[in-house]
């Protein structure tokens, strides 16, 4: 049995369920699903919330980094610098455009790519760079919009895991020429469904991003560019307008927990996420590290608690890139592979949950040491 699941969506919505309803009902009683009313709201509430000037709504975000891309006039014959440690689709998206990936080990402490890390990896065809906010922890924009400034590179971020988080007082999606949102059911800000964005400042940008979602066109049956099928539905607009009021207080919620994982696990030989930024972090993740990481996990699912890796095999591994680069390429990606694990994390998690969570890690390292000093381990 289960007694804590990693995330509980359906506790999330049950909530919140009559605006659900509310929502959803306005939709079907709208004959508008696509390209309506809806979007256009959510477009400029979503625009509002980061801060920037537009918003188009896609259909997931691995496409929102597609056309952001191709928007920015990304594609074949260029590289794209791109983190060793992130979720596939961050590399799909450079490969899909026709584009080429350069990895960039991230630093090994807050597990983000920095300045310095990309100006090393600069090659003479780099046009582009994608920093991801992996986790939720933004990466340092100030430094990396100025590096990419002085060397005139895009800067696409992906903030799929990012939705409030913040570098200064400046939202993370708002700093580069785009930024990739990615509402997938379980990220911070979560459709029923898939569903994405591009925010901007960029007028062209955004112009170019709203044909490229639709088929290269503005005007119906005309296409100027070729385009693609990437249209958020207007019932998912409905919901995630419902959702974005709440967000602000559910990225709270993961504060107050993170805090108490925080003070409930310092003095265990794990390695916790940095809390230098913990406010502005928008924890979709929290992340310890430890080499005992099989043991703990199989222990913590004893004890009913559900944990994830994110991610077990890094993207060079993968069977899709393995060809185009060697297994020990990248030994930050590599070591983080092997040690990482989430624990359970949710706006609707409870303290009580937290200390469950906590205690049972206790018990693990306590019966680990103790069998250290017998020098034989109990069957
Ligand atoms: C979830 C995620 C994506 C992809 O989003 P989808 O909506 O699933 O296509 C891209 N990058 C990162 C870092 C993600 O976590």
């Amino acid at each position: 049995m289960t007694a804590i699941p990693f995330l509980d969506l359906k506790r999330q919505n049950h909530e919140i369920a009559p605006a659900l309803e509310k929502a959803t009902l306005r939709v079907v009683q709208s004959g508008r699903y696509l390209l309506g009313p809806e979007t256009e709201a959510f477009e400029a509430e979503f625009a509002r919330w980061v801060g920037t000037r537009y918003c188009v709504a896609v259909a997931n975000g691995l496409e929102a980094l597609m056309i952001a891309l191709k928007a920015l006039h990304i594609g074949p014959g260029d590289q794209v610098l791109v983190p060793t440690n992130t979720f596939v689709a961050t590399w799909l998206a450079v490969s899909l455009v026709g584009a080429e990936v350069v990895g960039v080990e991230p630093d090994p402490h807050t597990l983000v790519v920095t300045a310095d890390r990309l100006d090393a990896s600069l090659t003479p065809r780099t046009t582009a760079v994608i920093p991801v906010h992996l986790y939720g922890r933004p990466c340092p924009m100030a430094e990396i919009m100025a590096w990419a400034k002085r060397r005139g590179i895009a800067v696409v971020e992906d903030a799929a895991q990012a939705h409030g988080a913040r570098w200064g007082q400046q939202a993370a999606g708002s700093f580069g020429d785009a930024g990739c949102w990615s509402f997938y059911p379980s990220k911070n800000l979560g459709a029923l469904g898939d569903a994405g964005a591009i925010t901007t400042n960029d007028r062209a940008v955004w112009d170019l991003a709203r044909r490229l979602r639709n088929y290269g066109s503005q005007q119906k049956y005309y296409h100027d560019v070729i385009g693609l099928n990437s249209r958020m539905s207007e019932m998912n607009a409905a919901i995630l307008r419902v959702k974005l009021g709440h967000l602000e207080a559910w990225n709270q919620r993961r504060h107050t927990l993170v805090r108490r994982y925080v003070e409930r696990l310092q003095h265990l030989p794990v390695i916790l996420p940095p809390t230098d930024a913990l406010e502005e972090s928008a924890w979709h993740l929290f992340v310890i590290r430890t080499p005992r990481r099989g043991g703990l996990q199989a222990f913590l699912s004893d004890h009913g608690i559900e944990t994830q890796i994110h991610y077990p095999v890094p993207p060079h591994r993968q069977r899709a890139y393995r060809p185009l680069f060697g297994p020990d390429r990248f030994p930050v990606a590599n070591r983080l592979a092997d040690e990482v694990l989430s624990l359970p994390l949710g706006p609707y998690l409870s303290l009580g949950e937290v200390d469950y969570v906590a205690d049972a890690l206790c018990r693990f390292f306590e019966e680990e040491t103790r069998e250290a000093h017998h020098g034989y381990s109990t069957v």
